[in-house]
């Protein structure tokens, strides 16, 4: 929608985030608003840290649809919801505000995105290993997805290991809640060296980063490339234009190896039918994405 479609009665979407300049969220909203003939549009707000309990007072206040929450307000906004769901608690993490007749409802979709676009490229992690780097605000939703996704073995890999450990407690006490029987899955939490480790590294079948390492400066850590069995998956939370510092190596030694376009694209089409209660026409979100990041 340009700036001229707008009018006194159309409805407005955006995501929060600091920074948020970058994000590509709007071209994906808009293209599916523009192709539905809806008058809402999805704008891209910088909200400081300490200014987030007013933008998010803002939704009901304006009448806004929904929002989509990034780094670094996801896990702060838990408390700061009327509802949340399963998934949002489970995860301690909110990345979808949705005005349900004026009352906020929290969910999080980056679970299911991760998941489908693992499913979409054939990763079958079935009584397999996955490893998960990472412990911050994405890494939960990627040990969600392996769980879901039948993996026997899910090895958290953080800096700082205290902080694999709580997250390695939280899903345990998950999976053991879920009844059914003793867990089929153990969860471990390592530090980094972990990634140097040829046995661990060598019995993965899909190794995920969700951290940001690499991203403005340095490489990415240590990491026995060459020790991955050849069709381990190769998976960078982080998307940008060129191969991240993490995927690099893995591609050059022709393991398989994808970035989290896939996992944004199908978050947004979930957000976007949790907004506007109907779907984005089929692929449109992930095309205006990939044309965006110049993949087409
Ligand atoms: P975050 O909470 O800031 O991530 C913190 C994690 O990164 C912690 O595990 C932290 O380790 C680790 N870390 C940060 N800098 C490090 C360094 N220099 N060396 C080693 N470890 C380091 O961010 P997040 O919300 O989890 O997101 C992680 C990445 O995933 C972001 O780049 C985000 O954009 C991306 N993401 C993408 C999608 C998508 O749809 N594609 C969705 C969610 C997130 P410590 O615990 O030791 O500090």
């Amino acid at each position: 929608m340009t700036a001229t479609a707008i009018s006194g009665r159309t409805r407005l979407c955006a995501v929060y985030g600091d920074p948020v300049e970058h994000s590509l969220s709007p071209a994906m909203h808009n293209a599916a608003y523009a192709a539905l003939g809806l008058d809402c549009a999805y704008a891209a707000f910088h909200v400081a840290p300490e200014r987030l309990r007013e933008a998010i007072r803002a939704i009901p206040a304006l009448g806004m649809l929904g929002v989509n929450l990034t780094v670094p307000h996801k896990e702060r906004a838990l408390r700061m919801m009327a509802h949340l769901s399963d998934e949002a608690r489970l995860l301690a993490a909110v990345n979808c505000v949705i005005n349900r007749a004026g009352e906020l409802h929290g969910d999080n979709t980056d679970a299911r995105g991760l998941e489908a676009d693992l499913r979409e490229n054939r990763v079958d992690l079935n009584d397999r290993t996955a490893i998960i780097v990472g412990a911050g605000g994405a890494a939960p939703s990627a040990v969600l997805a392996c769980i879901r996704m039948g993996a026997a073995r899910i090895v958290i890999c953080n800096r700082t290991v205290d902080r694999a450990n709580r997250l390695a407690r939280r899903f345990a006490r998950h999976v053991a809640r879920r009844g059914g029987g003793p867990p089929r899955e153990t969860i471990e939490a390592r530090g980094l060296s972990a990634l140097t480790d040829s046995a661990t590294i060598g019995a993965a079948a899909l190794i995920v980063n969700a951290t940001p390492m690499g991203l403005k400066t340095g490489g990415f850590a240590p990491l026995a490339y060459a020790a991955t069995a050849a069709a381990c998956m190769f998976y960078d939370m982080v998307y940008a234009r060129e191969p991240t510092p993490f995927l690099a190596p893995a591609l050059a030694l022709g393991r398989r190896a994808l970035d989290g376009a896939g996992m944004l694209a199908n978050q947004g089409e979930l957000a976007f039918e949790l907004f506007n209660g109907v779907k984005p026409p089929a692929g449109l979100m992930r095309r205006t994405l990939m044309e965006r990041l110049g993949r087409t």
